[in-house]
């Protein structure tokens, strides 16, 4: 079945960039993707595909059923784009305004529709049930994934798996391992208010703009000095917006940032933290303060013996000296819902452009990946979605 499954989605490569392109073009925020779902809604009605949307609002969920019963395995890919301006010059460049397919999730979807189509032609000979998630509105928190699942997205799936192209790491090489692969992802908010007025006359004031710069200062000290070097986080100040004139001291000064774990004690204490040092600056000077701490995904951590399986059919796709451990990155990524939910594994597809020395970076206005990398991904996700019928571990 593997060798027909390559044949196919070979054959149908060069549809799967043109669905990747007219995606790219056309891209649209998080739970704003009408189009995007009425485009994969189509796909799916074309080939006669029972198919679902509206699933948590902005979702598309179909589903195969093969000739013969077994499990469900459900594949997962997102579809939503970025508040960016793409400034790429490429035929397929964003036609719309501010708005750009910056993070592959265009090449997630067409490689997810195209592997359905192929998996459609064969089944004759498949066994169990195959689910296709396509989620809204991964980029913004709250995000789409924990919706769709409290929509049902995940009823009766026995195990999920999904993957995300990733053009910092070479195209041919998969990256994957069980445990912890993505941070929680947080944002915070706080606010400094204190007493305004002449820059002359310092002494009449509560200087919210001083107070908020030794805060900054004192939130380095989290991860320098609070945290056991062996364990992860991140703590970062990405706004800081205090007064509008050169002889004026302000009154209020804003802060905003984020934190980035692997545990959830972790994400606690640094929350504990935060909260002293602010509290403790702010009563130093005399001044009051507000802080919202939103908690946003939680980190994605693969099951063990599903990330093991990933990286057997990874293998048998790329070779094995092509299959690497997955390090943890810092990002976040809603997946964690569904693997809080059922059993599986998340990886990542290396996508590179070729010819390039240092690939832009996710979310850059010159951020592309190289095509030939979807098909990789279509490879491994098929094979484990057909191989996980016998996979005796289940
Ligand atoms: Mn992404």
């Amino acid at each position: 079945m593997e060798e027909t499954l390559n044949r196919k989605l070979e054959q149908y490569y060069e549809e799967m960039v043109s669905i990747r392109r007219h995606l790219h073009a056309n891209p649209e925020l998080s739970f704003q993707e009408k189009e995007t779902a009425r485009f994969i809604q189509t796909y799916y009605k074309n080939l006669n595909i029972p198919v679902r949307t509206g699933v948590g609002g902005g979702g598309v969920v179909a589903t195969i059923e093969g000739k013969q019963p077994g499990r469900t395995v459900a594949l997962r890919a997102d579809f939503d784009a970025l508040p960016i301006q793409d400034q790429k010059q490429v035929p397929y460049h964003s036609s719309v305004k501010g708005v750009m397919h910056a993070c592959g999730h265009d090449g997630h979807t067409a490689l997810l529709l195209v592997l359905a189509k192929t998996l459609k032609e064969m089944e004759n000979e498949l066994i169990g049930n195959y689910v296709f998630i396509h989620q809204h509105a991964e980029e913004l928190a709250p995000g789409g994934a924990k919706p769709m699942i409290e929509d049902g997205c995940l009823e009766g799936v026995d195990a999920i798996f999904g993957t995300h192209l990733w053009a910092p790491y070479p195209t041919g090489e998969i990256y994957c391992s069980p445990g912890p692969i993505t941070a929680s992802a947080d944002r915070f908010q706080i606010t400094i208010k204190g007493k305004g007025g002449h820059g002359a006359e310092p002494h009449t004031t509560k200087d919210a703009l001083v107070i908020g710069s030794e805060i900054v200062s004192l939130f380095q000290l989290i991860t320098s000095r609070k945290i056991n070097p062996m364990d992860s986080a991140v703590v970062s100040v990405g706004q800081f917006k205090a007064g509008n004139a050169f002889n004026i001291i302000p009154s209020e000064a804003y802060l905003e940032g984020t934190v980035r774990t692997f545990s959830t004690e972790l994400q606690d204490f640094i929350i504990e933290e935060m909260e002293r040092i602010v509290k403790g600056a702010c009563t130093v000077h005399d001044c009051d303060f507000e802080f919202r701490y939103f908690k946003g995904y939680p980190p994605t951590v693969n099951h063990e013996k599903e990330a093991d399986y990933i990286i057997s059919k990874a293998e048998d796709v790329v070779g094995f000296q092509h299959v690497r451990p997955l390090n943890p990155l810092m990002i976040g990524e809603d997946f964690s819902y569904y693997l809080e939910a059922v059993r599986g594994a998340f990886f990542l597809t290396g996508a590179a452009p070729s010819g390039t020395d240092i690939p832009y970076p996710h979310h850059h206005p010159m951020f592309d990946f190289n095509e030939e990398a979807m098909l990789i991904a279509a490879k491994t996700l098929g094979y484990a979605a057909i191989g996980f019928q016998e996979w005796r571990y289940f």
